[in-house]
């Protein structure tokens, strides 16, 4: 193939391998959403009809006020301090933020103990967020890590954060485990490949349960870093982090890289650095890294129920009756997406999980977990 041709993020992937070798597939994940020159995030606003994907605070403002609420809630369990940072990680268009900060103006002693953190490491997105927040009466700043951001008491939020950071995959195979690569193949294309030697001793890391894959089955995996500094934050100075994402309660077998590109799946090869990707958070493993921190973890449970026991039907009421007749049924339709179980609901495969200093009782939401 004329390399020309290309889109320079493929071309620079391509380079890499010609020089070094079969790429992992955390780094083709990482170059691809977050490369500084071409990467998917850093480039453009993904988000919305016009974009790729569609997240819960942008299908409606019912999401954001209820974190919002929810937020508050967390702060009087904490004893209501005079100050809190409220930190939010990828705040995308900065919709979920506004919006729990109006509901928040309902608690003035709350509103006004704000400071407002947003960890985001996209240029494009951050003017965006910047802009949506013009308005606010709260101080807002931006950070491009958690690490940025200065120690102390903290509620974190993060909502389809965890799903878009890098993981990385091992393939089982008649001697082991090896790490899933790319590679350029005999037509000149990428595609998945596994490295030559097995990675030592993985089945000792593997999370019990799980050691009778198959061959050619996947496991998958990410970096702990981020729910250790969490948890570590939570446990060490006070607060909670309330991440909501796609993933599942118990570490699994299984693929879940995919991408997205027009609201259509997309093969994750085929256009690097132009569609979204995305794997599905592991829950357990988030939990085990935040209670090795010391901190609790509450759930998860689907986001139809979290919602739900946050009041969103009551919401989605109040809302249909002050509202004129022709936004009823988009509201309607909206509460359904947010809540259904089914394949179209956000509901089930969308948990709520929180991780949070072992001196808050109850949170609300995981009242009986
Ligand atoms: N929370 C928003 C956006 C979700 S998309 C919503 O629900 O609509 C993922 C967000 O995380 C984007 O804002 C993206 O730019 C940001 N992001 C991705 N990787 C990141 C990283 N490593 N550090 C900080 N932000 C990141």
């Amino acid at each position: 193939m004329m390399t020309d041709d290309l889109a320079p993020l493929e071309r620079e992937i391509r380079r890499r391998i010609e020089i070094a070798g079969p790429m992992a597939v955390v780094q083709y994940m990482s170059l691809c959403l977050t490369h500084p020159k071409h990467g998917y995030y850093t480039t453009r606003d993904p988000l919305g009809a016009r974009g790729d994907f569609t997240t819960a605070p942008e299908i409606s403002q019912m999401f954001g006020e209820l974190i919002g609420l929810w937020t508050a809630a967390a702060w009087r369990a904490m004893d209501s301090p005079p100050k809190i940072r409220l930190v939010e990680m990828g705040p995308g268009r900065g919709t979920m933020m506004l919006d729990a900060l109006r509901a928040a103006k309902v608690m003035p002693d709350f509103h006004a103990a704000l400071a407002v953190h947003l960890v985001e490491i996209s240029p494009t997105l951050e003017q965006i967020q910047r802009n949506a927040l013009t308005g606010s009466t709260v101080p807002v700043m931006w950070h491009k890590s958690i690490e940025e951001v200065p120690e102390g008491p903290l509620i974190v939020l993060a909502n389809e954060f965890f799903d878009a950071l890098p993981i990385q995959q091992a393939v089982m195979c008649a001697d082991g485990w090896h790490e899933r690569v790319i590679k350029i193949d005999e037509n000149d294309k990428l595609h998945f490949s596994i490295a030559r030697d097995p990675i030592p001793l993985f089945d000792e890391l593997l999370p019990s349960g799980l050691h009778n894959a198959k061959i050619g089955e996947i496991f998958e995996w990410r970096e702990d870093k981020i729910a250790l500094e969490l948890g570590r934050r939570v446990a060490h100075f006070g607060g909670a982090a309330l991440i909501i994402d796609y993933g599942h309660a118990e570490s699994a077998i299984g693929d879940t890289l995919q991408a997205v590109s027009g609201h259509a799946f997309a093969d994750p090869l085929a256009a690097p650095g132009q569609a979204d990707l995305t794997a599905h958070v592991d829950f357990q493993a988030l939990g085990l890294a935040a209670e090795g921190m010391r901190a609790r973890v509450h759930g998860p449970l689907g986001q139809g129920e979290f919602l739900r026991r946050l009041g969103i039907e009551q919401r989605a009421a109040a809302l249909k009756a002050g509202a004129p007749p022709e936004y009823a049924s988009a509201i309607e339709t909206a509460l359904a997406r947010l809540t259904n179980e089914d394949s179209k609901g956000m509901g089930k495969l969308i948990k709520a999980v929180a991780l949070a200093n072992p001196k808050l009782e109850a949170l609300p939401g995981f009242e009986t977990e």
